[in-house]
């Protein structure tokens, strides 16, 4: 029987850092079921290429965290400017999309800007007293068109959304929004949309990444030292409460602490001493299943980072070039891509799904011909953007309170189940292991 004071469950990047700070001062265990680490920031090679799990690029906005993450990777990073852009109405135009409206047909524009005015303007009008029906979170469409107008949402955030969430927008709730969608001031709108310069908004106009060995350099220079990682070990049940959790060809493993990374709704399904309350609160979380075709492509023209895709047309959200953030990531003379289908859970038919995605890149000039394509890397994610509606926020403080009690962490993307990026993976492991230590 295998004792250790912290059970850790994942070696993502959550995992990684708690472990990291574990190292030499508590004995700790990371079971990670894969035989790598990593998890969602790991980078696979087929054929000379280095794919990631779609682009996963490090925006970095905490001191410790920047220290850890940057530390970790020594000279290995690069600081890059970003160039996004939008695909629609057979044009191309830089990211934001609603602070850069000056790449869309002149009847599309207008019918943006005049729709944020309108809205812009509404706002400003007293309100009337509430109701009270107010009160319940206000969803997608609504938030949309309060805060873009008619136009923006017509012709962007209402069909990308539904394309990314695969989750009805009437019900999405938009706690989400803040951070990831930015909302430019009137005068920001008409420079954007009549003046020369693109206006670069939103939370990443500059990013890190490594300069070689794609993402996965940073989980592997994380896992480097680790004495307690432990490779295809995967928890398959556990007693919080007894404090034993059972190992899949492994056996029981006691634990004093438990610091789980793994997708919440699976933790609680897995949980045997978890109350019905909590397993039901568990049971109704909800997320979206994100297909990544990693394409390795010859001949490839244009210097975009990646580019998002509202229209129908095309299968898939947004498509990137890998070997623009990083040289490394393709052999020479070739090209990386990564192309992002969502669906709400449901098998993707990937021969029909790959022939659409080679129709769209090239009828956006991305690429000429099939020809190009020298490699390919289908990659899936199972659990991808969690859902945001009134049944997450009602389940989550059920779960939370228990796990509490318990004196248990969930953390990381999908142990807490948010939308989030890797460098808040990496603080709440650090965050999860400061709170080990100082009891
Ligand atoms: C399409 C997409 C694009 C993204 N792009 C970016 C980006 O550009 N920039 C950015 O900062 N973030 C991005 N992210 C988010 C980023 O991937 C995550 O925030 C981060 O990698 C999550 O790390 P984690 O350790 O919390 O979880 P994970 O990486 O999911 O790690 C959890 C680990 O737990 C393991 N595990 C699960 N169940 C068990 C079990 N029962 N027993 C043992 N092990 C188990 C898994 O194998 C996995 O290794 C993106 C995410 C997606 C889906």
């Amino acid at each position: 029987m295998l004792k250790t004071h912290t059970l850790i469950i994942g070696g993502g990047l959550a995992g990684l850092s708690a472990a990291k700070a574990l190292e030499g001062k508590k004995d700790y265990i990371v079971a990670e079921r894969e035989n790598r680490p990593g998890g969602l920031a790991a980078t696979l090679t087929k054929g000379g290429f280095h794919f990631d799990y779609s682009g996963h690029l490090l925006h970095l906005r905490w001191p410790e965290t920047s220290r850890f993450i940057l530390g970790a990777l020594g000279k290995n990073c690069a600081r890059i400017r970003r160039d996004a852009r939008i695909y629609a109405h057979k044009s191309w135009t830089p990211y934001p999309f609603q602070a850069n409206l000056s790449g869309m047909p002149d009847k599309v524009r207008s019918e943006c800007v005049s729709g944020f005015l309108k809205a812009y303007n509404d706002r400003r009008q007293p309100r009337a007293a509430s109701s009270g029906q107010d009160e319940a979170p206000e969803v997608f469409t609504r938030w949309t068109r309060r805060v873009f107008g008619g136009g923006i949402s017509k012709h962007f955030m209402l069909p990308y959304n539904a394309k990314l969430w695969q989750y009805p927008l009437g019900r999405l709730t938009t706690e989400w929004c803040a951070p990831f969608v930015p909302v430019p001031r009137p005068e920001e709108i008409i420079e954007g949309a009549y003046g020369k310069k693109p206006v670069g908004l939103g939370y990443n106009t500059v990013f890190s990444y490594p300069k070689r060995g794609g993402i996965g350099a940073l989980p592997s220079a994380l896992a480097r030292d680790l004495g307690g990682l432990r490779l295809g070990l995967e928890v398959e049940s556990l007693n919080l409460g007894d404090g034993v959790a059972s190992v899949r060809h492994f056996g029981p493993v006691h634990f004093k602490r438990l610091v789980n990374t793994s997708p919440l709704n699976e933790f609680i399904a897995r949980a045997e001493d978890a109350p019905a309350a909590v397993k039901r609160a568990a049971a109704s979380l909800r997320h979206n299943t994100v297909y990544v075709l990693n394409l390795g492509v010859k001949g490839v023209k244009s210097d975009m980072h990646w580019g998002y895709f509202p229209e129908e047309c095309f299968p898939f959200y947004r498509a990137g070039i890998a070997t623009n953030f990083s040289k490394d990531l393709a052999p020479r003379g070739c090209a990386s891509f990564y192309i992002e289908i969502a669906t709400p859970g449901s098998a993707l038919d990937l021969a029909s799904a790959e022939a659409a995605v080679i129709k769209g890149l090239k009828a956006c000039g991305l690429i000429k011909s099939a020809g190009q394509i020298v490699e390919k890397l289908w990659l899936k994610v199972p659990c991808a953007y969690v859902i945001f509606n009134r049944e997450r926020a009602e389940a989550l403080p059920v779960i939370f309170d228990w796990l509490k009690a318990k004196k248990a962490f969930s953390i990381g993307r999908y142990g807490a189940w948010k939308y989030s990026f890797m460098e808040e993976s990496v603080k709440e492991g650090l965050e999860a292991a400061a709170a080990i230590l100082k009891r």
